[in-house]
């Protein structure tokens, strides 16, 4: 199945089940859904273990998952984000990478466990920081109703099918549990402005595209109602300004799109962040 999908969905728009009518946009790198706007990566991918080998955490992938002062700051603040809308008292974290965030939740008294499908990266979690993480596919190896909290932070972007993880989310959770996301947004003033020049668009590792729009109808298609939503600007995850030398640059641009020094914004951020709760008796089947 993996590596023959690129082809499959360019028959139907997983979003909105549109057959045809998808435009080619960024050079052929992308298809975009006529009808609803979703946009998914041309290519097929290789299988997640060869993709996610150490040299896409140690760097290929963007950015070093084990550097330990970035990581911890950006846990913290996605922790902060997290305990501000909900209180759970466990969670699993789906695409745990370093363990960082697993580490912050457990600091911070929730009993947090993750799943991650890199060997390598969870060896380093385990042995290094001393979290619980599993090896493998979370939507194969998530726990059953049993979690108060499924986070997966930039991974719905490169799973296989996001329905399909969706509903091994909403199966970890027990009734009125809660769902956080965090996943590149398309619809960015950044991206907008750099098209296949902007970091986050990764089409190697990112099958699906998503904006503030769509995220949301996946989500609430899936049973979940939304509770709070924004984007945030990429700038508010880093932690020292002085080592990037486009900090300015691009902190001006945002600027001038979003019309506020902010670092969030509704619509405009590289990131979406996302927290929605499962309540059973209400739910889409
Ligand atoms: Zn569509």
């Amino acid at each position: 199945m993996i590596g023959q999908l690129g082809q499959v969905e360019l028959a139907r728009c997983l979003l909105c089940g549109r057959g045809g009518g998808h435009r080619s946009v960024l050079g052929g790198l992308l298809w975009r859904c006529e009808s609803c706007a979703f946009s998914w990566t041309a290519a097929g991918s290789p299988p997640p273990e060869e993709l996610y080998d150490e040299s896409y955490f140690r760097g290929e992938g963007y950015e070093d998952y084990f550097l330990m002062g970035p990581r911890r700051f950006e846990s913290g603040r996605r922790l902060r984000w997290l305990l501000s809308v909900a209180r759970p008292s466990s969670l699993v974290e789906a695409g745990s990478a370093g363990g960082f965030f697993v580490e912050a939740a457990r600091r911070a008294g929730i009993a947090a466990q993750g799943v991650e499908v890199s060997e390598s990266a969870a060896r380093f979690a385990v042995e290094r920081l001393g979290v619980p993480v599993r090896v493998g596919c979370f939507e194969e190896v998530a726990p059953v109703r049993s979690v108060e909290a499924v986070c997966a932070f930039h991974v719905l972007e490169h799973v296989e099918e996001p329905r399909e993880f969706l509903r091994a989310a909403r199966d970890a959770l027990v009734p009125g549990g809660w769902l956080a996301l965090e996943v590149p947004n398309i619809g960015s003033a950044a991206a907008r402005r750099l098209g296949d020049a902007w970091p986050h668009l990764q089409p190697r590792y990112h099958r699906w595209h998503f904006t503030p729009e769509s995220l949301t109808r996946l989500v609430t298609d899936s049973g979940f109602e939304i509770v709070r939503q924004d984007t945030v600007f990429s700038r508010f995850y880093w932690q020292r300004w002085g080592r990037l030398a486009n900090a300015r640059v691009l902190l001006v641009a945002d600027w001038v799109a979003s019309g506020s020094p902010r670092v969030s914004h509704p619509r405009l951020g590289d990131a979406i962040r996302l927290v929605a709760r499962y309540d059973e008796a209400g739910a889409v089947a």
